[in-house]
């Protein structure tokens, strides 16, 4: 099997063109670099079968050799990054996703989308299940990746319905693990790098906004069940085990056994107030469920980070 992976020097991407190889398939990965680095994938530069593409996907693509699968990952993904990036954003959504499924539909491959859980916007629904269309407002400052995201299930759909092929869309929650970027700006990476720096832990609003946070082996473990599975209709991937974020707060500083203090900071605009999946499709086509429990995860991260900011 050979597979294109866009945006597979990123956090996610890295891990799955890594897990793909360990399956014996060859990998194409393919990113500009935006928000990803090649020192992600530079341990898999030295395998057979794995070659790194530097591109850019919004642009025309174009993947010598044949392909069994495109796996569309490239995106700007945490706040601080796609609020900076806003129309790189919605372009690798709008025309990197059309550039996908056009490139899987000449090569006959099957496309994979790595969608999130913010389709769902600030939810009315809680838990979030994959029928609830979403509450997403369009023209506030998320909306270049919520938007970019909806449109981009929209043409896999179109794709799918008016050209047949054959196609997937993982709605994927919160994930963290090793390869994230300390300053992403998302919650794990910073209140981790603030714990073992001994700076206070600055948490947004009260601190009452819930998440579900899934360790990267298990979103990796349900992407490749997705792949394997003939389930067209969107997915959603995450852990169910929701906190606050003052508890995600607290559990870093008892994990690191760092002494900082919390503070709070302004809420940004649209902050979701929760977030947790129904992850009752996956467990009924997929058979798939996290496995690890998240201060296991947590405990992984705290090291991968400790090591790295030590080197
Ligand atoms: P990431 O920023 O680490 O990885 C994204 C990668 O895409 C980066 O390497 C970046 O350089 C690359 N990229 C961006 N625009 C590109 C373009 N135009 N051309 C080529 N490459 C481009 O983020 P991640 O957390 O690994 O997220 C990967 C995917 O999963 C994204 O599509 C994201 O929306 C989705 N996702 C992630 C999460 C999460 O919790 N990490 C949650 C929901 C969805």
């Amino acid at each position: 099997m050979r597979a294109l992976v866009t945006g597979g020097a990123g956090f996610i991407g890295s891990h799955l063109c890594e897990f793909l190889l360990d399956q014996g398939w060859e990998v194409v990965c393919m990113d500009n670099f935006v928000t990803g680095s090649p020192e992600n994938v530079a341990p898999l530069q030295a395998r057979p079968g794995f070659r790194l593409v530097r591109h850019n996907v919004t642009e025309y693509l174009r993947v010598d050799g044949p392909l069994d699968w495109v796996l569309h990952l490239a995106s700007p993904a945490s706040p601080r990054d796609y609020l900076e990036l806003p129309i790189q954003t919605l372009k690798v959504g709008a025309l990197g996703t059309h550039n996908a499924l056009g490139l899987a539909k000449a090569k006959d491959a099957r496309c994979l989308l790595a969608s999130t859980s913010e389709v769902y916007g600030d939810p009315l629904i809680h838990p979030q299940r994959e029928d609830y269309w979403g509450n997403v407002n369009p023209v506030g400052p998320r909306g270049v990746y919520d938007e970019a995201k909806r449109f981009a299930e929209a043409i896999t759909m179109a794709y799918h319905r008016f050209h047949g092929v054959d196609t997937r869309i993982a709605r994927i929650f919160n994930c963290f693990g090793p390869r994230m970027r300390i300053d992403d700006g998302r919650a794990i990476p910073a209140f981790i790098s603030q714990a073992l720096a001994g700076r206070p832990l600055t948490v947004f609003g009260d601190g009452s906004q819930t998440r579900s946070f899934q360790y990267i082996s298990d979103l990796i473990d349900g992407l490749w069940r997705l792949v394997r599975a003939p389930v067209t209709d969107p997915v959603n991937l995450g852990n169910p085990q929701e906190m606050t974020l003052l508890e995600l707060a607290k559990r870093i500083l008892r994990l690191t056994g760092a002494r900082s203090e919390i503070v709070f900071r302004p809420l940004p605009t649209d902050d979701p107030k929760v977030r947790q999946p129904d992850i009752g499709r996956a467990r009924a086509l997929l058979a798939w469920e996290p496995r690890v429990d998240v201060d296991e995860g947590l405990r992984l991260t705290i090291d991968w980070f400790r090591q790295r900011l030590r080197g």
